[in-house]
């Protein structure tokens, strides 16, 4: 079996119910054998980006789902990538990358072990297939374990060499509960803050588990040589030195097991590393105040081959045969040793190192330090600056609201009704998750609010077993139960997920999550709400406003048309400040089999013209102070002795207040009307 057609038999094996990807050498074989087990839901994508938010919404929904992709595919997806290591999992999620050295097949050579280490989260690197095999069902325990995305990075070597691999029998697939949960999903700067807390946490405990985790692992053959490597670098040069090293080989390349690799290193007299690309372990090594050597004798770029390895390997004097040499060089070691220590010497006497006891303790505490550090923007007080002195003052907490006549209030408001799931984008919609509104599932990245859709869509097309803890009714607090997603499947049922996005950021990137939606007859709607601007940023044009950066007339993208181009037959288009309308739309759409595009087109109310120049008013005698109307969320709607009142000064007059309101007790303002 190829590496990758094991990494596909290790996915099935583990229960993985949705694997997406982009095709792209070496990783292309993985989704093409996916596609040969029954039960899973596989799909190539329209790009990586895509590919990972689909594989994302599907482990949030609760269900296994494994990403593919070749190296410069993960730079395509790195955006929902590094949000996602701080949203967590719900069920696990494995992304594999390809890696290309030597570029057989590439436009570039990068080593993808950096965007682990980036993005931390954990990182296996296997070094034959049965390792390929087995390491998948590893990092989705270790994914749900510690709540975390985990990347599997291969090389072409691993992915395209065969070898022979004992299969096991597919466990049954499991489908975890999926529970409602802003803070966790929607990564708005406040909820992002304290997840960034999380990841910090997170990094400390996968690093704690590598010490102990059974697939790294210490070959002793004798104290003379010692060789770090991982993936097929370990075989190369376990194949040239056989008995002749000891071996740390690290499975759990992010992060290193510190602890090991110290009790290694003391206990040989010469330690290397061998690695292909960068010097991604070497570094952290040094880092830990040992010294080490790499890629002082090993190329960094290249594939590497068991003919580089043995050649540097005597040229180093570490292979048999290469003794004489080895003694003829240890003068020469033993004199740059020397002047290496003059070097640390030096560093430390300049505070730039630290002894090796210390360096270890190093990072945990800037980790701490950066864990420990308040959010920049104080909920409690801010600062004034006063002449020389400053003065603390206190301030009541204001979370951000949508501008009173703001048309996505009443779409949100329609969402909350339908209790339906609600993806979400970036843009003034992410307002939609904060109270009284709380509408909003997730939010990633740009562009995301569709593939995420998708991938609850694809968790509810596969079968699974609901885990023993999955609990059902949950449609109170807005969670998904078995048979909710089992409905989705249908493509009839009343909680079609639904992926709210904004004009700009459709056209930014959520264009390519639609076609994809149509591609793969994903049961969602997508929901564009169109204020004509790029409102959250101070309203910059877009190619769908018809208007350039220097403000002279363009060629104006039509969403609608757009939309029909990718395959979206229904496509309808809406007032939002119509509630009515807005509801029957949302209810076509899922009823319509395959993707439904609704557009809720009302200009931002902040544009120039675009108030109705309304006000509003209580009707004091027929309000029952229900307080319904405040489940709007509209800073212009307050409370004073028990009942609301309007602000007239604040009030644009969208008149949705008036549309919920069951006793027609707040109604328009007549001119020169006294406050209430
Ligand atoms: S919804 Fe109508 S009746 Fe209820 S509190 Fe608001 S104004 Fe009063
Ligand atoms: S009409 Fe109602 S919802 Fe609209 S801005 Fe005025 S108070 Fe707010």
């Amino acid at each position: 079996m190829s590496g990758n057609e094991a990494i596909a038999r290790g996915a099935y094996e583990a229960g993985v119910g949705v694997a997406c990807g982009y095709p792209g050498t070496p990783s292309t074989e993985i989704i093409e054998r996916m596609k040969t087990f029954d039960g899973v839901y596989v799909e190539w994508s329209p790009n990586e980006k895509v590919a990972f938010e689909v594989a994302l919404g599907a482990a949030i929904a609760g269900v296994r789902a494994l990403v593919a992709m070749k190296h410069v595919g993960l730079n395509v997806a790195a955006d929902p990538l590094f949000t996602a290591a701080y949203t967590g999992v719900n069920a696990g999620l494995v992304i594999v990358s390809a890696d290309d050295p030597g570029m057989h097949s590439s436009q570039n050579e990068q080593d993808n072990r950096h965007y682990a280490k980036f993005a931390k989260i954990p990182m296996l690197e296997p070094s034959d297939s049965q390792e390929a095999k087995d390491f998948i069902g590893l990092a989705l325990d270790i994914s749900e374990r510690f709540d975390t995305p985990v990347m599997l990075r291969t090389t072409t070597r691993v992915s395209h060499s065969s070898g022979i691999v004992l299969l096991g029998p597919p466990r049954a697939r499991l489908r975890l509960a999926y529970k409602k949960a802003p803070p966790k999903y929607v990564m708005v700067p406040g909820n992002a803050r304290l997840r960034r807390m999380e990841v910090e946490a997170r990094q400390r405990a996968v690093a704690e588990f590598a010490e102990s985790f059974s697939q790294n692992v210490i070959e002793w053959n004798g104290a003379r040589v010692g060789i770090v490597a991982s993936g097929v670098a370990y075989q190369y040069a376990r194949e040239i030195l056989g008995k002749n090293a000891s071996y740390l080989k690290i499975a759990m390349t992010h992060p290193i097991p510190g602890g090991m690799v110290r009790e290694f290193a003391s206990r040989v007299e010469r330690l290397y590393v061998v690695e292909e690309l960068d010097p991604f372990l070497e570094e952290q090594i040094r880092a830990m105040g040992l010294t080490v050597t790499g890629k002082a004798c090993l190329p960094a770029t290249g594939e590497l081959t068991p003919e580089i390895v043995r050649r540097a390997l005597t040229e180093e004097g570490v292979l048999p045969g290469s003794m004489e040499r080895a003694a003829e060089s240890a003068e020469e070691r033993a004199a740059e040793g020397a002047r290496e220590g003059l070097r640390e010497g030096a560093r430390e006497g300049a505070g730039e190192g630290a002894g090796e006891g210390e360096a270890g303790n190093a990072p945990e505490r800037a980790a701490d330090r950066i864990a420990l550090a308040p959010p920049a923007v104080s909920d409690e007080a801010s600062m004034v600056e006063s002449g020389e002195t400053s003065e603390v003052v206190s301030v009541p907490a204001r979370p951000p609201v949508m501008c009173p006549g703001c048309p996505h209030r009443g779409a949100f408001y329609v969402l909350k009704k339908m209790k339906t799931i609600a993806t979400g984008d970036i843009g003034c919609y992410t307002l939609g998750a904060s109270p009284p509104l709380s509408a909003l599932d997730t939010t990633i990245c740009m562009g995301a609010s569709i593939g995420n859709a998708i991938g609850f869509s694809a968790a509810a097309s596969v079968a699974g077993e609901p885990q023993a803890q999955a609990t059902a009714g949950l449609t109170e607090s807005g969670g998904l139960e078995p048979d909710g997603i089992r409905a989705l499947a249908s493509g009839h049922a009343p909680r079609k997920p639904v992926a709210v996005i904004g004009d700009s950021t459709f056209v930014h990137s959520g264009v390519t999550g639609l076609i994809d939606a149509v591609y793969n007859q994903a049961q969602i709607v997508v929901l564009i709400m169109d204020n004509g601007t790029t409102a959250m940023t101070g309203h910059q044009d877009h190619p769908a406003t018809g208007v350039t950066a220097r403000g002279s007339r363009t060629h104006k993208l039509s969403l609608e048309a757009l939309s029909r181009a990718c395959g979206v037959d229904l496509v309808a288009v809406i007032d939002p400040y119509d509630l009515a309308s807005m509801e029957r739309a949302l209810r076509q759409a899922m009823d319509a089999p395959g993707p439904a595009v609704v557009i809720a087109r009302r200009p931002c109310v902040l544009l120039p013209g675009a108030k109705p120049r309304r006000r509003y008013r209580v009707a004091r005698e027929r309000c029952n102070a229900c307080r319904v109307c405040l489940g709007l969320g509209c800073p212009s709607i307050e409370l004073c002795d028990g009942r609301p009142v309007i602000i007239e000064g604040s009030c644009v007059g969208c008149g949705v207040c008036a549309q919920i309101c069951a006793h027609d007790a707040i109604t328009l303002r007549e001119a020169g009307e006294d406050r209430e």
